[in-house]
């Protein structure tokens, strides 16, 4: 039998020497990953992979384990450098959280040959729940390299065959309980049952930087997800209503970027103090405005960070027409604050739909405890659904809004919350 080009008796000795339960597959138990957004080609294929590789390798960093990242044609494969399965387990649970990655398989890295292949498909059965209540199964066999001596339909008739005749086991090709996934790759072949979906989207980092509106209410965090998901890295912003109310909010929006932290790493929080400059604009007469001045306000304090950071984009969680902020004329409004682009990729999409993938994300039960949101506190009693933008710079001319927001950018707290620190 051909070797594998690493150690791969050492796998199988060490699989038995770990404490796991499951019997031992003949060849190396690794990670693999396949890659998302296939129709990126040549260059920026390129780009991509890079960046998921240096990103897959600090997301395991935490985890202090040990591995190897190969690159492969369509697809990457993981090593961890003592190839246990309970680290192996651990770096593919970690996959699911990378940006950029399919599907996390828990693979078996055999030797190019069809007997290995065959005697990783028989063991990997013989430890399947299903083999018990005699559960149906499937070969599913495919070449990335198709220069291998057998065609993808003569591995699943031989490897189909031998497992019947071990296993005695119906096969049903539409519905199996046990199916097995063969894959011929260029240097060697990967049998697997089992897969986990993992995050999808873009690395993060890919697309650039900007920085994300963060209140401590439901919509922001999940408006962060979905754009680290399409390769943005994110800063926070959070306006708490310091010194009017409580630091509650605060230590929400830190939890929730320690949450979101496990998708980049590295994230930073930044907080401003806000309950003087909301009183100012209280002051200055807003009124019914008061909301949307304050939006603007924070809008105009949050482009100067984003300078400041290198950010080219802004990030809310506005929906249109939740709440009374958020009407089409008052969002043209915030528009207008700003010179930078505002994504709000949460725009067309119900509570509902936001709450259920905040849960998704584990954002929710933090966003749901109590705090005091400052823009409750001076909220009047009606607030303008279509605001003016010639009355709202009336307003920012009398209070020297740009002095504000620059003056406000310099009372920034920073925080570093990672997920590494969350016990997780
Ligand atoms: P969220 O659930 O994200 O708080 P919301 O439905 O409560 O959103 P608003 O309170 O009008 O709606 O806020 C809309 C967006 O404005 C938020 O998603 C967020 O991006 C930004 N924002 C609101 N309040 C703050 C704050 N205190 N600090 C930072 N950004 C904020
Ligand atoms: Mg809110």
């Amino acid at each position: 039998m051909p070797m594998l080009d690493a150690a791969p008796e050492r796998a199988g000795e060490s699989a038995e020497q770990s404490q796991d339960t499951r019997s031992p597959v003949t060849g190396e138990p690794c990670v693999l990953l396949k890659l998302g957004e296939l129709v990126l080609k040549g260059k920026n294929r390129e780009v991509f992979e890079r960046r998921l590789q240096n990103n897959i390798r600090a997301a395991v960093k935490g985890l202090g384990i040990k591995i190897q990242v190969w690159q492969r044609e369509g697809v990457i494969v993981v090593r961890t450098e003592s190839g246990e399965l309970a680290d192996v387990d651990a770096v593919a649970r970690r996959m699911t959280d990378v940006m950029g990655i399919v599907w996390v398989h828990r693979a078996w890295r055999v030797a190019k040959d069809p007997e290995a292949a065959v005697q990783a498909s028989l063991d990997l059965v013989a430890q399947h729940p299903a083999l018990l209540r005699k559960g149906a199964f499937a070969i599913r066999a495919r070449r990335r390299d198709k220069r291998f001596s057998m065609t993808s339909s003569e591995l699943n008739i031989l490897v189909g065959t031998k497992v019947q005749e071990r296993y005695d086991l119906p096969v049903n090709l539409k519905r199996p309980d046990i199916t097995v996934f063969i894959e011929v790759d260029q240097r060697e072949v990967f049998v697997f049952t089992d897969g986990m979906p993992g995050a999808g989207g873009l690395p993060v980092g890919m697309s650039g930087r900007a920085l994300v509106l963060m209140s401590g209410g439901i919509d922001s965090p999940v408006a962060a997800y979905r754009m680290m998901r399409r390769g943005l890295r994110v800063d926070f912003l959070h306006f708490s209503g310091m010194p009017f109310t409580g630091p509650e909010s605060i230590y929400k929006a830190y939890a929730l970027v320690r949450e979101l932290d496990k998708y980049q790493g590295g994230s930073r929080l930044f907080v401003v103090p806000f309950g003087k400059a909301q009183q100012q604009i209280k002051s200055s007469g807003a009124d019914r405005l008061q909301i949307v001045a304050q939006r603007r306000l924070m809008l105009k304090t949050a482009e100067v960070v984003a300078h400041n950071l290198g950010g080219a984009a802004l990030i809310t969680g506005d929906s249109l027409g939740q709440v009374s902020s958020q009407t089409l004329q008052n969002i043209t409004a915030l528009d207008d604050a700003v010179e930078l682009p505002i994504m709000r990729p949460l725009i067309g999409m119900d509570k509902i739909e936001i709450m259920a993938e905040a849960r998704g994300i584990h954002t929710l039960a933090i966003s749901e405890l109590p705090d005091e949101d400052c823009c409750t506190v001076l909220t009047p009693r009606r607030a303008e659904t279509r605001a003016k933008i010639d009355d709202l710079r009336q307003i920012e001319k009398r209070l020297d809004a740009g002095e504000m927001a620059e003056q406000l950018a310099t009372t920034l707290q920073e925080h570093r919350p990672s997920y590494g620190d969350s016990g997780a």
